[in-house]
């Protein structure tokens, strides 16, 4: 893994302008440079030199030692030439891994800047606060810190097999779900795989987590037993469970996916 050269920050350092990184966003997409086998993200003193006029702009952090802007456009923006819109997860593999991290925190926070305008609670405008990554209400005072949706994703193994389900339009996949309130994430492991599939698990453990800003997920990981149960799909979300040897994987998630690195992690234990 390359060396992590991002750090993520609200606070803007003190100073006039200088070269940054410009995290542009139009449509739920990045702006990038491209050619065939590489993305760069656009970089220099302003953002008017690309005849770009950002909608809002927020502070991001430092990347290789520039300041990182994330900044809304209109949908209507043209790509200036040389540069196109593109969906962040083509970008994986594309992008350096250090900016595909930022491009992330970039694409939540636009999003979450887009849709706290005004305040939840008596409806005035909100400004982002200079001093931490929030907005507060100019009439009420209320703080707003960007929202954060966590969901667990399982890999279940039953001796050499794997559990995958597949939603419609989804390739097969490990099963996932979003924490309810008042769940642990270890409840929602459980509740979700057993609504979903009918199973019991046990040894339910920790794998790794991984944001998600589509709009605003993170995904955390974690592996499990078969412990019980037959399998029984439950026609809403799933409409299709099975168990799979590494022999006879079906269609599997792209790269840059934690479902992905849990099913490599299994294809890997198998070998
Ligand atoms: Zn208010």
């Amino acid at each position: 893994m390359a060396e992590d050269s991002s750090t993520l920050s609200a606070r803007s350092p003190r100073g006039g302008e200088a070269d940054a990184f410009w995290f542009v966003v139009s449509r739920r997409r990045l702006l990038v440079a491209t050619d065939t086998d590489a993305a760069a993200i656009p970089f220099g003193e302003r953002l008017d030199r690309w005849g770009l006029v950002g909608l809002r702009q927020q502070y991001l952090g430092t990347l290789r030692g520039f300041s990182c802007h994330g900044v809304e456009v209109s949908d209507k923006t043209p790509a200036p030439q040389g540069m196109a819109f593109v969906g962040l997860r083509s970008l994986y593999g594309l992008l350096e891994e250090d900016s595909f991290k930022v491009a992330l925190t970039a694409m939540h926070l636009v999003e979450w800047d887009r849709t706290s305008q005004f305040c939840g609670r008596c409806g005035a405008k909100t400004e982002l606060r200079r001093e931490e990554r929030a907005k507060e209400c100019t009439a009420c005072g209320a703080i707003v810190f960007p929202r954060i949706s966590p969901a667990v994703i399982v890999l279940v193994e039953r001796g050499d097999r794997v559990l995958l389900a597949r939603a419609s339009r989804f390739p097969d996949s490990v099963v996932a779900g979003f924490v309810e309130p008042g769940e642990s994430l270890e409840q929602t492991v459980s509740r979700e795989i057993e609504e979903e599939t009918g199973i019991l698990v046990e040894d339910v453990r920790y794998f790794g987590s991984q944001p998600w800003p589509f709009p605003d997920s993170l995904m955390v990981g974690f592996t499990a037993r078969y412990a019980s149960g037959e399998l029984r799909i439950d026609d809403k979300e799933i409409v299709d469970a099975r168990w799979f040897s590494v022999d006879d994987l079906p269609q599997i998630p792209e790269k840059v996916s934690i479902a992905r690195k849990l099913i490599d992690w299994f294809i890997e234990k198998q070998r």
